[in-house]
């Protein structure tokens, strides 16, 4: 992987990254229909304007994905997990061939066992290009006893890692990805120290769990969405609505008027 950094990237004192399905948008059955929060609109947006701070979402969906979601020019965008940035201006840094042999490779190896996956009742893959979710909320329950044994065969699979969220196992195509990797990778795509800077990560599972410990062990904030995870250090709100407020407090940016109002996507 090759980064480089667009030239006209401000070195920031402060960086905020955000997760999005479960954080900044409320958790829905259908992802397609995942949208950004009002309130958590508003508190990028004004976030993204203040001197000296750079806001990222970090997602694991692909890119392309991702950036119809968050319509906020100024906002730095990761997707597959930090493999993809587009930085405000349009500018994307893509993770370069060799990784996209790899994960070609690698997603070559599963195939069989997507295949009796995607066959059995009630099992989704959902290709998301860095990674794989299966989800297995629609398998009746008298079938569910069968569904450990086939995640347990594709957790062994050498080279891929799993992390495990609600009803879903999310596969990394590349098992060195997950989202400490992308806050480190976006540290240093904007040449950020967080020993000097002041850094804060939000998420709600485990996949951001791993990033949250790396943010809190270099002196940052961390805040957990969703009573779905725990992290020592971090502190908890219950939805999107409830992150913008605290991220409000937080920074010290005054409320505005979508995130005044009850958290309603409980
Ligand atoms: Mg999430």
């Amino acid at each position: 992987m090759n980064p480089v950094t667009p030239a006209r990237t401000v070195r920031p004192g402060e960086l905020w990254v955000f997760d999005f399905d479960g954080t900044l948008s409320p958790l829905v059955a259908d992802r397609d229909t995942a949208v950004l929060h009002p309130a958590c609109r508003d508190l990028l947006d004004d976030l993204a304007q203040k001197r000296g701070l750079a806001v990222a979402v970090l997602s694991s969906r692909s890119i392309d994905d991702l950036v119809p979601r968050v319509p906020l020019s100024r906002v730095l965008l990761g997707g597959g997990s930090g493999l993809e940035w587009r930085f405000p201006g349009g500018h994307r840094v893509l993770p370069g061939d060799r990784a996209e042999a790899r994960r070609d490779e690698t997603r070559r190896s599963l195939q069989a066992i997507l295949a009796r996956i995607r066959r059995f009742p009630g099992m989704e893959v959902e290709d998301k290009l860095w990674s794989l979710a299966v989800h297995y909320r629609q398998v009746l329950p008298d079938a569910a006893p069968m569904v450990a044994p086939l995640l347990d065969e594709l957790r062994n699979t050498p080279g891929i890692r799993v992390f495990d969220g609600p009803c879903t196992a999310e596969v990394q195509l590349l098992p060195s990805v997950n989202k400490s990797f992308g806050v480190r990778r976006l540290c240093r795509l904007l040449r950020f120290d967080p020993a000097t800077g002041r850094i804060a990560y939000a998420g709600d599972d485990e996949s951001d769990a791993v990033a949250m410990r790396w943010v809190l062990g270099k002196g940052g904030a961390a805040f957990t969405v969703g009573g779905r995870i725990r992290v020592r250090g971090a502190r908890a709100v219950a939805g999107p609505g409830d992150l913008a407020r605290a991220v409000r407090e937080y920074a010290g940016l005054p409320p505005r008027g979508s995130s005044a109002q009850g958290e309603v996507e409980a």
